[in-house]
């Protein structure tokens, strides 16, 4: 089968061998539960002769998906307790969230929020809910930054996105618009400048944090889809989540990280996968993460280190859960551990 156009049905799953012929029913009913859809990019990225391929592992659906445990829950981030009109997540005082689009070009099997994107989830803004939430924007002086996530922003043509942009530049106390994608890895040939101009807009300055999970993704192609974006001014950063048989291993988490800073993109966000439901085949302990980050301190360059966030379920924002390199041991005394596990007295005893 040529590999031109998403990949979105169990059957289709079948054809690209990417499904054994006796999964199809048990990915049928996974694939009615949760989008799919696998770009062709990404299906020729998978190595087939893998069965643990890291690529396949985080878009190809799986049986496991039906297994639902009792942490996880259908907003596991609580977006839901923190937004005032549609579209809009209002959680920290000077930023928002804005989710303009519930579709991705891709759909990611441990998604977080995969019950609220994809054919069936919340959909595309009206022109009159898109009113609304730029109308929250502008009456709320202390919106510093707009994130612009979902869904994949830049699923959106380049004429919509260029019209959010223009009319986001009016807002005079919004100075950052950050785009949150996996475009310029799935689709690397929609980067061209139409869509970078509409990315951009006077006075603002704009970021793109992309998601990317294993070093592969960052082919050739995707690193020169961030140049163009580089390249026109805007700031890249990346974001990545700890994943059980993806990256979590501390070679494959180097190799990543070092992937992101050769491409001139500052490594960000590592997050500790979320409670979504069916998701606990990727999940690790938090421990375990800690262990791994730790074991990037003295093998990269301070470039490399991203921060390894927790966001707390029900909605109470992002926590730092990376181990703590620095233990009181009494009023202005403290033992710091340096990258080898040593530990040290601070200030010097001697
Ligand atoms: S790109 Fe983001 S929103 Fe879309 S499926 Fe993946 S994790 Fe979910």
């Amino acid at each position: 089968m040529t590999m031109d156009r998403t990949i979105r049905t169990a059957g289709e799953l079948v054809g690209a061998g990417l499904v054994g012929a006796a999964d199809e029913q048990a990915i049928s009913r996974v694939a009615s539960r949760y989008a799919v859809a696998i770009s062709p990019t990404l299906a020729r990225l998978i190595d087939r002769d893998d069965p643990h391929d890291p690529i396949a592992r985080q878009f190809v659906p799986d049986a496991a998906e039906l297994t639902l445990a009792p942490e996880e829950r259908a907003d596991p981030i609580g977006d839901g307790a923190h937004s005032p009109v549609a579209g809009i997540v209002h959680r920290y005082p000077d930023r928002v969230l804005m989710k303009a689009v519930h579709v991705c070009p891709v759909y990611c099997r441990f998604c977080f929020r995969r019950e609220m994107v994809g054919p069936q989830g919340l959909g595309t803004l009206t022109p009159a809910e898109l009113d609304v939430a730029i109308a929250y924007i502008a009456t709320h002086p202390e919106i510093w930054e707009v994130i612009l996530t979902g869904g994949d922003p830049l699923v959106l043509s380049p004429r919509r996105l260029g019209e959010i942009m223009e009319r986001l530049g009016k807002i005079d106390h919004v100075k950052i618009v950050r785009f949150h994608t996996r475009v310029p890895v799935v689709e690397p040939d929609r980067i061209d400048a139409e869509l970078i101009a509409a990315l951009k807009a006077s006075g603002k300055a704009t970021y793109v944090a992309l998601h990317a999970n294993h070093p592969r993704e960052l082919t050739t192609e995707a690193r020169a889809a961030a140049a163009r974006l580089i390249d026109a001014g805007i700031v890249m950063v990346s974001q990545s989540v700890l994943l059980k048989g993806v990256n979590d291993d501390a070679d494959v988490l180097a190799e990543l990280m070092r992937a992101f800073v050769e491409t001139r993109i500052k490594p960000y966000y590592l997050h500790h996968p979320d409670l979504a439901p069916g998701t606990s085949h990727f999940r690790l302990s938090i421990d375990e993460g800690r262990a791994l980050v730790a074991s990037l301190r003295g093998r990269v360059s301070g470039l490399c280190q991203p921060t390894y966030i927790l966001d707390i379920p029900g909605g109470h924002g992002k926590a730092v859960i990376g181990a703590s390199a620095i233990e009181a041991e009494g009023v202005g005394c403290y033992t710091v551990s340096d990258f080898r596990g040593n530990k040290h007295a601070y200030p010097p005893k001697d």
